[in-house]
């Protein structure tokens, strides 16, 4: 029985895509599971998934959904990942962020602040005298291979290691102490911060970076030595759209090259995990699915988009990336 549950969210079309490029909804609701879409031939085809969020969908829907689980298995020490996955546009960080991590209504507050108080809710509810708890917040940022830390921009190289006591690591990289939503916030909102200074900088653009907002909580109690560690790990991935390889070269081929290398890397790990290929699963072929690695293997949701237009000509993509026992075609 896999532990990876992938879901659809359709994002609605925006203003611009409904009235100046005339786009229109190119798929047709079946259930909270299933839609469908004209193939070429226009011949029905239908996808399912473990669910599919359409544009009324709200943040608390997907929340509910994706993200309750892992935070109380977190508590109790198992780990727990949320990935993103879609182009540019098609609405990952809205579904990570909301509009903007500081400046948005409560209800369209995005996974990862709900995370956060959910988390703190749930710790201070279960707290007693005797039982302690920390939550420690990084957030670093993969590009061309090379991860960074967005919580030290000094950091622009960290190495991956591994070991008994902490399994998978990023050696070195900065951990923040957080005891409540609000501390969260300002670091989540420097590392957010970062990220964009370090576009500035190095001239790249979010879309071509994976970040991974990692939470790592450890609970226990003063009367036993022995205490629960958990981590959660939120990644907005890069954008999955096929990068023109004509004509690209220098930066823009490298970054080309790099995506598609850990995207796939990432669809063969999962792939591997939900197809019960377990004894060889290749974490080690890029720096995103190393790092996931231990996160992974416990428990595992995959979040999926499509913007609906493109949807037709994106069906493969997914299809190849995801179990395929989750698409009934
Ligand atoms: P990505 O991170 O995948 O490149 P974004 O999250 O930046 O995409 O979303 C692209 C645009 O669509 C943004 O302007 C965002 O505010 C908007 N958007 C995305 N998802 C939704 C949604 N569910 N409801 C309303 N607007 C959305
Ligand atoms: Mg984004």
């Amino acid at each position: 029985m896999s532990n990876v549950t992938v879901c659809v969210r359709f994002r609605p079309l925006s203003h611009k895509e409904r009235k100046a490029n005339g786009d229109k909804i190119c798929f047709r609701k079946l259930d909270s599971e299933s839609f469908v879409v004209k193939d070429e031939r226009e011949e029905d085809v239908i996808f399912s998934f473990d669910k599919v969020f359409y544009e009324n969908a709200e943040q608390s829907d997907v929340y509910n959904f994706l993200a309750v689980p892992i935070v109380s298995d977190a508590i109790s020490g198992t780990n727990g990942t949320i990935i993103t996955y879609g182009q540019t546009g098609a609405g990952k960080t809205y579904s990570m962020e909301g509009p903007s991590i500081l400046h948005c209504n409560q209800q369209k507050t995005g996974l990862v602040q709900r995370v956060v108080n959910e988390l703190f809710e749930s710790l201070l509810k279960s707290s007693t005298s005797m039982s302690t708890w920390t939550v420690k917040l990084s957030m670093v940022e993969i590009y061309l291979e090379k991860v960074r830390d967005l919580l030290d921009l000094s950091k622009d190289n960290l190495q991956i290691k591994e070991s008994k006591t902490q399994g998978i690591y990023i050696s070195g990289a900065t951990e923040i102490s957080i005891t409540n939503s609000s501390d969260a916030l300002e670091s989540l909102s420097q590392g957010i911060a970062n990220r964009a200074v370090g576009e500035t900088q190095m001239n790249l653009a979010s879309s071509r970076s994976h970040c991974l907002y990692i939470f790592t909580v450890q609970h226990g109690s003063t009367s036993d030595e022995r205490v629960k560690s958990g981590k959660i790990i939120l990644v907005d991935l890069a954008g999955s759209e096929k990068v023109e390889k004509t004509g690209a070269e220098g930066r823009v081929l490298d970054e080309a090259k790099t995506i598609n290398k850990s995207l796939s890397a990432l669809g063969n790990v999962i792939n591997a995990l939900t197809t019960g290929k377990q004894n060889h699963v290749p974490f080690r072929d890029s720096k995103l699915t190393r790092i996931l690695q231990d996160a992974l293997v416990c428990q595992k949701f995959l979040l999926d988009y499509f913007v609906g237009r493109e949807v037709s000509s994106r069906l493969q993509d997914p299809a190849a990336f995801l179990n395929p026992t989750h698409c009934r075609v």
